[in-house]
């Protein structure tokens, strides 16, 4: 299990796929990706399938989906069982997330947003992050957001569990944000985008020049800049390192 995401000058679907093929040894059952920015199409594109990377990349490439802005995940399933409708990314209207890790306070926060209206589609813990943010996003919960950094901030504050996610939202099209608490997350600079990874070795495809974020930490990825605060909301600047690896 394990998640991707990219924000680049160009199409990052080779990206996406190369990077959750590296992280199939982490354990996987059913894999999927969600697209941006992809020239002349508006709007956000899915695919998902069950079984190995490779069948989601035949998928990707028979449906000739691209993009420049992604996220994509390896799942392992804890949560409802391995089937498609499962498989991340999960979606709330115009945003999708991706998430690797286990929500332990999901059925109350299912409640709540069911309560609120929200349709459920799959079995998993995951989609109540998707919901979250997007009541967040709405300030249906909390204050209502500036924008999806901030509706992230809230919506990590109701989790409980371990997590790493990725959120892209039809709302702001050039960005990927992502948080972690527990599960491992690290970001990948590049001289054409910003990339985000579960593992340093699924970002060599694209850089060396990693940044490892730290629990609690929220980030915002565009083209051109990386944003970090920290669980208390305090604007951080976290080491670049070279990763020792060799691609
Ligand atoms: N708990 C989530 C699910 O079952 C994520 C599992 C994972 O880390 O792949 O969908």
């Amino acid at each position: 299990c394990g998640i991707v995401g990219a924000v680049s000058a160009k199409d990052s679907t080779p990206f996406l796929l190369e990077g959750l093929a590296t992280l199939e040894y982490r354990g996987y059952d059913s894999a999927g990706l969600a697209l941006l920015s992809s020239g002349g199409v508006t709007g956000l594109q899915r695919a998902r399938s069950k079984g190995r990377v490779a069948e989601l990349a035949a998928k990707v490439a028979q449906e000739g989906l691209t993009g420049s802005v992604g996220i994509a995940h390896t799942r392992w399933a804890t949560h409802g069982v391995p089937a498609e409708r499962n498989a991340h990314p999960h979606i709330s209207g115009g945003l999708a997330v991706v998430h690797n890790g286990i929500i332990e306070n999901y059925e109350a926060l299912r409640e709540k947003l069911q309560g609120l209206g929200y349709v459920f589609t799959s079995d998993t813990d995951t989609e109540t992050i998707a919901h979250l943010v997007q009541a967040c996003f709405k300030g249906q919960i909390g204050e209502p957001a500036e924008n999806l950094f901030s509706a992230v901030q809230c919506a990590v504050k109701h989790l409980k569990g371990a997590f790493a996610l990725a959120v892209i939202s039809e709302e702001e099209p050039e960005c990927v944000v992502v948080a972690r608490e527990g599960s491992p997350l690290m970001l990948g600079i590049a001289d054409d985008g910003h990339y985000a990874a579960s593992d340093a070795s699924a970002l060599l495809s694209v850089t060396k020049r990693m940044m490892y974020l730290e629990n609690g930490d929220v980030a915002r990825l565009s083209r051109d800049a990386v944003a970090v605060m920290d669980k208390i909301g305090q604007p951080v600047t976290r080491e670049v390192v070279i990763s020792s690896l060799n691609a």
